[in-house]
C-alpha cells in the first residue's frame, strides 16, 4: 500500500461499529482506533485524571474533546498503516482534529433504529475475562463466555438511563457530522440490521470500491 487508508466507522451505540471495525481493521491490516476502548483504559488507572473519566463514561456522557483528543493522536502516530476509527469523530471539532491527524478515505455510516438499538444494549453482555461481546436472553443478567467461560456482564453504560444519553447524545452531537462528511463525498450508509457476516461484507464492499488500490489485495 503506497499510502495509509483510513476509515471511520460511524454508528448508534448497539449498531455493531466495534465489531465491524474490529472485522475491517483485521481484513485490512490496519489498526482499530477504537476511542471507547482506550477511555475505559484509561479510567481504569488510579489517579484523578482516571477517576474523572469514569464519571464521564458511567454516565454515558461525551468525554471532553481535550482529553479524547490526546489520545487519538497518540494512537495515529503510532499506526502508519492507517487507522479503522471507532467512536471517532463525535463532535464537529472532533472532526477538525481528525481533518489535521490524516486524510479520511471513506466514512461509513451503520444505519440502525434507535428502538433496535437500544433492545440490543439491554441484551449485551461483555466477558470480565477475554472482552467478547454476547447477546443475553431476555431476564438474565448475566450470562457465561462461550469462548472462554468467564462471566459477561453489562457494561455500566448499557444500563437504560445511560444507553438513552448516549443515543440522545449520538443524535444531537454525532449524526449531523454525517452531512459534512456527504458533502464531502465521503459518506457510504450500511444496513446495520442485517445478520453480522453481511454488514461486514457491505463494509469492505464500500472500502475497497472508494480505494481501487485494494480491490486485489482484499
Ligand atoms: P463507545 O464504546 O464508542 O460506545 O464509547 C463509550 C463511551 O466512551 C461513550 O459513551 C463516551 O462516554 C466515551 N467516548 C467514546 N468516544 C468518544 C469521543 N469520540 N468523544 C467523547 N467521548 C467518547
Amino acid at each position: 500500500m503506497d499510502r495509509p487508508l483510513n476509515v471511520a466507522v460511524i454508528g448508534r451505540q448497539g449498531s455493531g461499529k466495534g465489531t465491524q471495525a474490529r472485522l475491517l481493521s483485521e481484513r485490512l491490516a490496519l489498526t482499530h482506533l477504537s476511542t471507547g476502548d482506550l477511555l475505559r483504559r484509561e479510567a481504569t488507572g488510579n489517579g484523578s485524571a482516571a477517576e474523572v473519566i469514569r464519571g464521564y463514561l458511567e454516565a454515558g456522557a461525551l468525554v471532553p474533546d481535550a482529553v479524547v483528543d490526546g489520545l487519538v493522536a497518540r494512537a495515529v502516530r503510532e499506526a502508519p498503516a492507517g487507522c479503522v476509527f471507532d467512536g471517532y469523530p463525535r463532535t464537529p471539532a472532533q472532526v477538525d482534529v481528525l481533518d489535521r491527524l490524516v486524510r479520511l478515505d471513506v466514512v461509513i455510516e451503520l444505519d440502525l433504529r434507535s428502538s433496535e438499538a437500544l433492545a440490543r444494549l439491554a441484551a449485551r453482555r461483555v466477558c470480565m475475562r477475554c472482552d467478547a461481546i454476547d447477546r443475553a436472553p431476555l431476564g438474565r443478567e448475566t450470562i457465561t463466555c462461550r469462548s472462554c467461560g468467564g462471566s459477561m456482564v453489562r457494561r455500566h453504560d448499557d444500563h437504560a438511563q445511560a444507553a438513552m444519553r448516549r443515543l440522545d447524545a449520538y443524535d444531537r452531537a454525532t449524526a449531523p457530522l454525517l452531512a459534512a462528511y456527504e458533502r464531502r463525498g465521503l459518506l457510504v450508509h450500511v444496513d446495520a440490521a442485517q445478520p453480522v457476516d453481511a454488514v461486514a461484507a457491505d463494509v469492505l464492499h464500500a472500502v475497497v470500491t472508494t480505494s481501487p488500490s485494494l480491490a486485489t489485495s482484499a
